[in-house]
């Protein structure tokens, strides 16, 4: 699959729900209306739309959400997807909170899952259940040691917000440095109606980049995941650490990746509205033809780029839609 500007799609993320047993301040307002059951794809429904991207050249999955770890028998879809890994696929990999990683990462790790990016913007109690409303940081934190105990490899993703945990972040890349994890640190995007000011959250990683570089060793590494982020190798513990600023068109042109809604909505880039709806084709459908019609499709409209801007005046996102909608 290549789009109109030569690139090749080989990364599908696939949101299996738009649920979740937290509630982040930055992703969800606490009263959320979520999607009636009847809108949302059925795992073989899943299945047979991963098996269609994988035969036309996607070679690494992310399942996310919401939460994917809440949907009921999510186990089920790692199971048959990593029974593809060898097959056309290189990597079946997960974004979690943690919350339920405790129970789920041997399981995980049987279906072929190596690597994870498991969300913790703090490591203190108190922030933790401000952040997520709804978490406790024992159990993010057991999971998290199940997951190394299992043998995946791991990534902290850590949204870096003003005043909130932005005097964290040396403490997170010691942590991560002390246990052999990697670390990713993310701008807020402009996504979804919340409570509360954005632009009060919005700390640029540039400033955090800097500061960091007065007590850390910091090379820009060649290392690449297609993403928007960029990597350095952190000299005093081995590990790489991550920027993801989203809101920057650094990446746009190496961009491989597209993004599956829990509807079955494919949206070519995060940052933009265009849209196709696979799951009408899905249900009308028995033959793979024109599945594989429809992703092709949409694939030729994929966008040079996104447009997110931080509707400052109005403090309005950029995007209705949330990213627990596309997946993060
Ligand atoms: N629930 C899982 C989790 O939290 O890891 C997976 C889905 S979550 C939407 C994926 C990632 O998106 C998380 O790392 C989260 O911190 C990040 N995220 C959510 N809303 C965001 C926003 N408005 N700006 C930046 N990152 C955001
Ligand atoms: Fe849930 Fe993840 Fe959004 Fe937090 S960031 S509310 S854990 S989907």
């Amino acid at each position: 699959m290549r789009d109109p500007f030569g690139r090749d799609i080989t990364y599908l993320r696939v949101s299996v729900t738009d649920r979740c047993d937290f509630r982040c301040v930055y992703c969800m307002a606490e009263d959320m209306t979520f999607l009636p059951k009847a809108e949302i794809l059925s795992l073989e429904e899943m299945e047979r739309l991963c098996a269609a991207f994988i035969a036309l050249g996607v070679r690494k999955l992310r399942i996310t959400g919401g939460e994917p770890l809440v949907r009921r028998d999510v186990l089920r879809l790692f199971e048959r997807l990593g029974s593809r890994l060898g097959n056309g696929l290189d990597e079946l990999t997960l974004t979690t909170n943690g919350s339920q990683l405790a129970r789920f990462a041997s399981p995980l790790h049987e279906a072929g899952v190596r690597r994870i990016n498991v969300s913790l913007d703090t490591l203190r109690a108190e922030t933790f259940t401000a952040i997520t409303r709804w978490g406790r940081i024992e159990r993010t934190l057991d999971g998290i040691f199940a997951a190394k105990a299992a043998g995946i490899a791991i990534k902290i993703n850590m949204v870096a917000l003003k005043e909130v945990n932005e005097h964290e972040i040396d403490a997170m890349l010691a942590w991560c440095g002390e246990h052999g994890f990697d670390l990713c640190l993310i701008e807020t995007m402009p996504l979804g109606e919340i409570e509360g000011d954005r632009t009060a959250q919005y700390l640029p990683l540039s400033l955090v980049r800097a500061r960091l570089r007065r007590n850390w060793t910091l090379t820009a590494s060649d290392y690449r995941t297609g993403g928007p982020a960029r990597y350095y190798d952190v000299g005093e513990t081995g590990q790489k650490l991550g920027f993801i600023t989203p809101l920057t068109h650094n990446f746009c042109e190496s961009c491989n990746r597209v993004r599956l809604t829990c509807t079955g909505t494919l949206y070519m880039c995060l940052g933009q509205e265009d849209a196709a709806d696979l799951r009408a084709v899905l249900r009308r459908e028995e033959s793979d033809e024109a599945l594989h019609a429809a992703i092709l499709a949409a694939i030729a409209r994929k966008p040079k780029g996104h447009d997110f801007v931080i509707d400052r005046e109005h403090r309005r996102p950029a995007l209705a839609r949330h990213m627990s909608v596309t997946g993060g």
